[in-house]
This record gives C-alpha cells, structure tokens and sequence, in this order.
C-alpha cells in the first residue's frame, strides 16, 4: 500500500522536518539595546507578564521559580520584594534570571536590561536605588505620542537624580497614593504604581520639577551625569572586553601623573576624596563606585565611555590639557574647556523661559569660557541663544517704546489741562523717559495728542 502511495505521489518527503525548537514564553523583544534609556529587566518582565496575561508575580513564581532554586529566595517575590532591585543588577539575581529567562524565551540579549557587563567594573554597593524611580513626563510623553510605555534601566541607577530629557529630578514616590514601589513587585506594570494601581505621567512644569530643589551648577552636573551613564549604557553591548577594572587604576594614576605632577594629595583635594581613598584606586586595590567616578569625569570634562575605553580619554585629556596647560589650569583654578559642560548648559539654556534670555556675553561670562571658543564649537546653538535674546530685546523695546507713547499722551492731556502748551521739551521734563523722544513712533504720539487737542 504504503509502495504504491508512493509510487503515486513521488515527491512526498518522507523525512522528519527540523522544526526550529520553540520558546516557552513569547520572544518578546526589549526596548531600546544599544540605546542610553535600554529597558531594565524587571521592567521587562512586567512587560511579558502583561503579554501572557498575568500578574509578574505569577510569571516569577509559576515559570521562573523552578529554574531559579537558590538559597536566597531565587524567584519567589514574596521573599525578594525589598531586593527586587538587585534583578538589574551585576550580581548573581540578575545573573541566574536572565539565564532563566533566556532558557524561557530563547533570547540571548538580555544581560543587556542588566548592569551585569559591569559586575568587575564598579562595586555594588549603592549602584541602584533600592525602590523604583521614574519621570512622569517620559511616562506622559509616550503616552500621548502612543508610544511603548516601559522601564529603562538609566532610571535604576542610584546616581542618576535626573531625567536627561526633561531635566526633571526622577520620582520614588507615588503622587496618588503617597507609597514607594519596589523595583519589581506582583502587580507591577509599567507606568502604573504597583501599590494603588494609578497612572503616574504627568507633564510637570520646570518649576515644580526642580527650580527650587536645586540650584543651577547642581542641576547643570546632574544632567551631565545623567546623560554621561546613558551613553555609557548605550555602548555597553558594543563594549564587552573593553571595559576593564584595571583601566579605571591606570587612568587614574595617569591624570595624576598629568595633573598634579604625580602629587596624589593634590589630585585628591582638586576631586574633594581623602588622599588614601586616591592611593587605593591608583594601586588597583580598591575601586571607585560608580558615582565617585562620575564625580570625576565631571571634573575633568570627560565622558565616562571615554574614561572606560583607554585610547579615547588620553586623546581626549591631552588634547584638553596638555600636562603643563593643565597645572596652570588648577593653580589659577580657571575651567578647562569642557565641550560637554557648555553644550548641556547651551541646550538647557535654550529649553527654559526664563525671562530676560541671556546675551552670549553673559552666557560667556557664566561659564567663565571665551564666547569665541564656545562659538567655535558650537555655532548653531550660539546662534539660536543670539536669535532669542535680540527677539526678546526686540519685544523688550517695543513694549517701553508703547509705555512711553501712552505716558507722552497722558502729560500731553495734563498740561493742557493746566494751560499749558504741550511742546516736546515741555513734555520731556516730565515723563519717565525723556531720552525716548529719539524715537520717532514717540515724536508722533505727541503730535497725534496735540492734534486731539486741536492744538
Ligand atoms: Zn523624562
Ligand atoms: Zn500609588
């Protein structure tokens, strides 16, 4: 029978199919690998609890649990709630769920939703803030613009204090319900507080934000660090090897080397860290934290990635500052150039309403560098700091130039009333602005009052 089928139907293939083999759980894909604001993990399994239906907390516990057995609580939510933020992290929570999540959607990307490329690089403690943070106008913005609303893992870090979009510091506490979240909880879903299950965008306003939480130079680094670990973020999946805990003690000692002739107690007091603590990372025996480090890359203006990925920073800090450039730059205590530092101050400047808008000269004179040099550099932001300045002064003196108008009318009328004839050295005498009368639009507001007067 089976011959004669055969015979029949000639090219029917008989042999077994190789079915690529399946995933567990969907393949779901993470938001934003290779970017500064890359999902954190424990956002991401919100995202694919929602995506299967359920509540994460049942995703950890009917699926994860099993393939994370460890003394420490493994995936069992109940017992890590107050350590859930540890899942983003360099150690082994984040290592043995990405492993089992990996097993379960077959994806192999997800140590980058993690800090895990980092676990030699800086020490655990206080990477990540210990409950969840967000910015509510990054939640709003998505959602107007119907975009993905999820969790990047920037937002965990405990050293960024502000979101590098808005300039807004982030949020732990939820303005409905007055609770913090954990990092992952049962009921976690991003956007949404986990404790009272409301929306937490809102597009806050620039003052009720910060402008009276922080004064400027303090916002103005904590943009700077904000975006400097993005960027570090964004390139850590093209970064793997790169990134050594020995650069960190190498660099060190050749900023000493250049900046203070060699002299740690200097470099040290110049970066406001105890002599010891700079000898120890110098020598590789102890590493700064993460924080520490971004301190002093804001010093010396320069990026994290550049610090971390050796040929970069020493192009960067020579071109910068040549060694003898550099002395002379910390004893006279005058900024080095810090492209950076002008940029974010350029582009914050040009966000804000603050009213009047600075001229480049004092902008110059803020940042205590050449307006040449920042033109240099950056002529299209100069440009646009130029265009609102002289388009508020425009404004400015069309406004005085209405005030002097109506005042010219006002003393016309009144010394009329008194008899008086109203000439213009008459009227100069008494209004606010006499020099005004240079202005022709003002020379004519007397004469149409006088014509009103039929004088
Ligand atoms: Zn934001
Ligand atoms: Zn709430």
């Amino acid at each position: 029978m089976l011959a004669s089928v055969l015979e029949t139907y000639e090219s029917w293939d008989l042999k077994k199919l190789s079915i690529p083999s399946r995933s567990r759980l969907y393949q779901l894909q993470p938001v934003g690998i290779g970017t500064p604001l890359v999902e954190s993990l424990t956002g991401y399994i919100s995202r694919l609890a929602e995506a299967h239906c359920v509540n994460p907390g049942v995703l950890m516990e009917k699926q994860l649990a099993t393939l994370v057995n460890k003394e420490y609580g493994g995936a069992n939510l109940h017992r890590i709630y107050n350590y859930t933020t540890a899942l983003n992290g360099s150690g082994v929570m984040a290592k043995d769920l990405v492993q089992a999540l990996q097993k379960l959607t077959l994806r192999d990307d997800l140590c980058f939703l993690t800090l895990l490329t980092w676990d030699k690089l800086f020490p655990s403690r206080n990477l990540l803030r210990s409950v969840r943070a967000w910015c509510p106008s990054c939640y709003q913005e998505w959602y107007e613009k119907k975009q993905l609303i999820y969790e990047p893992l920037l937002w965990s870090l405990d050293v960024v204090k502000i979101c590098p979009y808005h300039h807004h510091q982030l949020i732990c506490e939820c303005p409905h319900c007055h609770q913090k979240n954990t990092t992952l909880a049962w009921r976690s879903q991003p956007g949404y507080c986990s404790k009272c299950g409301e929306w937490l965008g809102l597009i806050l306003s620039q003052e009720s934000a910060n402008r009276n939480a922080l004064k400027k130079n303090e916002l103005e680094q904590k943009i700077w660090s904000a975006k400097a670990l993005g960027e570090l973020i964004a390139a850590t999946p093209y970064l793997n090897d790169a990134l050594s805990p020995t650069t960190i003690a190498l660099t060190l000692s050749k900023w000493v080397e250049q900046i203070a002739e060699g002299n740690i107690a200097e470099f040290a007091r110049q970066i406001n860290v105890p002599r010891n603590t700079v000898w120890l990372w110098c020598k590789g025996k102890n590493l700064p934290s993460l924080e520490a480090l971004t301190n002093i890359c804001y010093c010396f203006g320069v990026s994290i990635l550049s610090f971390l990925t050796e040929e970069n920073n020493n192009l960067s800090l020579s071109k910068k500052l040549g060694a003898t450039e550099a002395k002379t730059t910390l004893r006279t205590r005058n900024k080095p150039f810090n492209a950076e530092r002008v940029k974010f101050y350029l582009e914050e400047l040009l966000k804000n309403d603050e009213s009047p808008p600075l001229s480049m000269e004092e902008v110059a004179r803020q940042l205590e560098v050449n307006r040449k040099t920042i033109y240099k550099h950056f002529p299209d932001l100069c440009r646009a700091i130029s265009a609102k300045y002289d388009s508020y002064q425009k404004d400015y003196h069309k406004k005085i130039i209405e005030e002097c108008c109506q005042e010219v009318r006002l003393v016309a009328f009144e010394l009329h009333n008194q008899g008086k004839y109203p000439t213009e050295s008459a009227v100069s005498e008494l209004v606010s602005r006499p020099g005004y009368f240079r202005y022709k639009k003002v020379r004519l507001a007397l004469r149409e009052a006088n014509r009103e007067l039929e004088l």
